[in-house]
């Protein structure tokens, strides 16, 4: 017998809808069948088939046209499989790894829906850094170059009188950091109905969006968006906040893991050094004096927060 689940209206993560969608059909891969249970889960996320191309995912010919001049000639399995799900209207949970091509599994289906009605703010993308933000636009442009596509970022530490001001003029795709869009929504009573027609919420690097510290600023964000919105979650690790949400998820919202093997970052390789937190700096800063000794040219380094260290 199935469990009733119970949704916490306050917090509906998943759209709800009380009929299927009734927009045309398109191709999904073909071991994928619909089921009645409540996690549409892809139980064949291997690799895209080597003769299926972009055109055969159901999108627009200016997408393909366009994924085609930037070199994109394939897609990708995160594609393969999410792209048909998105554009037959349902919310997905898309786990994986950074670089398998996970923006462009969502901008595609969007920015197609997008073409057919570009009336008012169409998608808004919550990620949870600014650089991210910043990122994710460069890619909506560029996939969305013969739209006129008006994408707006909407990130802390700019000014929020010009945030508010490009907001009003209802760009089509808005990309904001959680605590900024929360903040304009709240101190501007004109903006909430600037989203009243939004087609899709995307929590890009959902887990980290997720995160309790951000629930007050989803519970605004939610607040603004209709309730039969589709919603998109993408992240590369599953964490105990997902899967909570899919469980509670009322509607079939389709969950694409990566195929076995799945590693956050494709051939990435981990060590730790533990080590006194008033050393670390120190530390940091010999290793990377060294790293051009072992022919490592560049290092990203991730931290909670920022601050300067003179080198
Ligand atoms: P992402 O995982 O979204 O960060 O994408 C990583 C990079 O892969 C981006 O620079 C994309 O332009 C590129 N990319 C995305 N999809 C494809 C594809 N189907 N073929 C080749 N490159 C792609």
């Amino acid at each position: 017998m199935e469990e009733e689940v119970q949704v916490d209206q306050n917090f509906p993560l998943f759209s709800r809808k009380t009929k299927p969608a009734t927009r045309k059909p398109v191709p999904t891969p073909t071991s994928i069948e619909e089921t009645p249970k409540q996690l549409d889960k892809d139980t064949n996320s291997g690799p895209t088939p080597s003769h299926i191309t972009f055109s055969d995912l159901g999108l627009a010919g200016w997408a393909v046209q366009t994924c085609n001049e930037l070199g994109m000639k394939k897609p990708t399995p995160v594609q393969y499989h999410c792209i048909p799900r998105i554009l037959s209207g349902q919310d997905v949970l898309g786990l994986a790894q950074t670089g398998s091509g996970k923006t462009a599994a969502f901008a595609l289906p969007i920015l197609h829906r997008l073409a057919e009605d570009p009336y008012g703010v169409s998608c808004l993308v919550v990620t949870p850094t600014r650089e991210l933000a910043f990122q994710l636009a460069e890619q909506f442009r560029a996939l969305g170059s013969c739209l006129n596509l008006r994408c707006a970022v909407v990130v802390g530490g700019m000014d929020m009188i010009t945030q508010t001001k490009t907001l009003m003029q209802r760009p089509h795709v808005v990309i904001a950091t959680p605590g900024r869009i929360k903040v304009l929504i709240e101190q501007n009573p004109d903006i909430p109905p600037v989203f009243s027609r939004t087609k899709f919420l995307v929590l890009d690097e959902a887990d980290r969006v997720l995160d309790v510290g951000f629930e007050e600023e989803l519970r605004a964000i939610f607040q603004c968006l209709p309730k039969n919105r589709q919603t998109l979650l993408f992240s590369a690790t599953m964490t105990s906040n997902l899967q909570t949400l899919l469980e509670l998820s009322a509607n079939k919202a389709y969950f694409y893991e990566a195929y076995e093997g799945f590693k956050t970052v494709e051939s990435l390789k981990q060590q730790y050094i533990f080590i006194p937190k008033n050393v670390k700096d120190v530390y940091l800063q010999y290793i990377l004096s060294k790293i051009k000794d072992i022919g490592i040219r560049s290092a990203i380094i991730f931290v909670s927060t920022c601050s300067i260290i003179s080198m």
